[in-house]
């Protein structure tokens, strides 16, 4: 394990009051905070290095192209793809899930066609395939899951036809905590020769991911869910399949050459890289990484789940307490709704003892429709949260609720 102590050195933030309070920052599915070392490198590269990548002959040029380029080699190992062209640097999983909708379907679906996503998804993972099942008449076909929040399975093999293109599962839920099944989802869609996308943003900043164990076909995640910096995110997809799909977007560093008559493309990673990228960025999260894997993954999930199920343990004490997601497979996340008190007046109140929680659907509206609900209280952990931090979020949510 490591000394959290120490680790909340790293995070200035934490040491915060808010309303004359010690802050309790427990909205880490939302965003983590950053690390020392990665404002350090950030302010470092626009002090010392700053210029634009790939295009000058220059010396700091080149230093910077050499900063991100090695970023996307630190990317490449830390979710263990087998090509560093197989790393797309995007805006984030949003950006990430579009660029796939969108070129996917441009060369490989038409109408008729479907795509699976789960119950549980993001709006990032819905609306992107519903913008281009309105461009192609394409359907989106929707795997169940049970009152726990777990994926059925079986309900998945039978939605699987011979009009399936892609399938699109987040690896865990942003609102249940939920751990997806989607090794033996994608081994299943494989048997139908479907390659499967997978939305990592809230498993990346708390599990090893590895792309080929998994044998995803794209993998998507955020910066900002990681303790890296806000604006830049990663796609992974096989080469296989980004070699076959277009462009998703034209201008600047994607192409090999223009004229009026003909544009040809550059070549992985750069075809899918339109515009000067964000470099600054991209050296954060190679150490914000570099900070994860240094901590060792399986020490902050070891600690993470420790918080977690302790959490669930306390606020199951509470009278009127209802925990949305109690799959055995679930990671640090407690979505939760008290007796008959509004979720945002729950929060707003947490708010004020200086606890930091988010409410509302998440993002996650199909889900809300299937637990019928409107919302829930989310509290997330994130490496640097301590036993004391869950024993306010209790307390918070005991007083809250006897005001009520
Ligand atoms: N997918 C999931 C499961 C998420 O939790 C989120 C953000 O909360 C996203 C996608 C979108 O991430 P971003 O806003 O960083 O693009």
């Amino acid at each position: 394990m490591y000394d959290i102590d120490n680790v909340r050195k790293d995070f200035p933030i934490l040491t915060r009051e808010v309303y004359g309070k010690p802050l309790v920052y427990l909205d880490n599915g939302a965003t983590t905070q950053k690390p020392l070392c990665v404002l350090d490198a950030m302010r470092d590269e626009y002090l010392n290095v700053n210029a634009n990548v790939h295009r000058g002959v220059h010396y700091l040029s080149q230093q910077a192209t050499d900063l991100h380029e090695a970023s996307r080699e630190t990317v490449r190992k830390f979710i263990n793809a087998p090509k560093v062209e197989e790393i797309i640097f995007t805006r984030g999983t949003t950006e990430s899930l579009n660029l796939v909708a969108s070129s996917f379907c441009d060369r490989f679906m038409k109408e008729g066609d479907e795509v699976i996503v789960s119950v549980m998804e993001h709006h990032s993972n819905i609306v992107p395939w519903q913008l281009q099942a309105a461009k192609k008449g394409i359907a989106l076909r929707v795997i169940p899951m049970t009152d726990e929040g777990d994926l059925i399975v079986d309900e998945f093999e039978k939605l699987i036809n011979d009009r399936t293109r892609i399938v699109s599962v987040t690896q865990v839920s942003n609102v249940l905590g939920t751990v997806n099944p989607v090794k033996e989802i994608i081994r299943i869609a494989h048997e139908h020769n479907v390659p499967v996308m997978v939305d990592g943003a809230q498993s990346t900043p708390h599990m090893k991911v590895d792309v080929q164990e998994l044998d995803c076909d794209f993998f998507a995640f955020s910066g900002h869910k990681v303790y890296g910096p806000t604006g830049v995110g990663v796609l992974y997809g096989k080469e296989k399949w980004l070699d076959m799909m277009p462009p998703y977007q034209g201008g600047g560093e994607m192409i090999e050459s223009v004229s009026f008559e003909k544009t040809v493309f550059e070549k992985l990673p750069f075809k899918f890289e339109a515009g000067t990228p964000d470099y600054v960025a991209t050296h954060g999260l190679a150490k914000a990484l570099d900070y994860v894997s240094a901590l060792g993954l399986d020490n902050i999930a070891a600690h993470e789940q420790y918080l977690t199920r302790y959490a669930m343990e306390q606020l199951q004490t509470i009278p009127g307490m209802r925990i949305f997601g109690t799959s055995s497979h679930k990671d640090a996340v407690v979505s939760f709704l008290v007796g008959d008190i509004h979720h945002l007046d729950m929060g707003t109140l947490l708010d004020r003892l200086g606890i930091a929680v988010r409410t509302g659907h998440h993002c996650a509206e199909p889900l809300m429709t299937r637990l019928g609900i409107a919302g829930t209280v989310r509290a997330s952990f994130a490496l640097y949260n301590t036993v004391e931090e869950v024993d306010s979020l209790v307390a918070g949510v005991r007083r809250v609720s006897r005001m009520f």
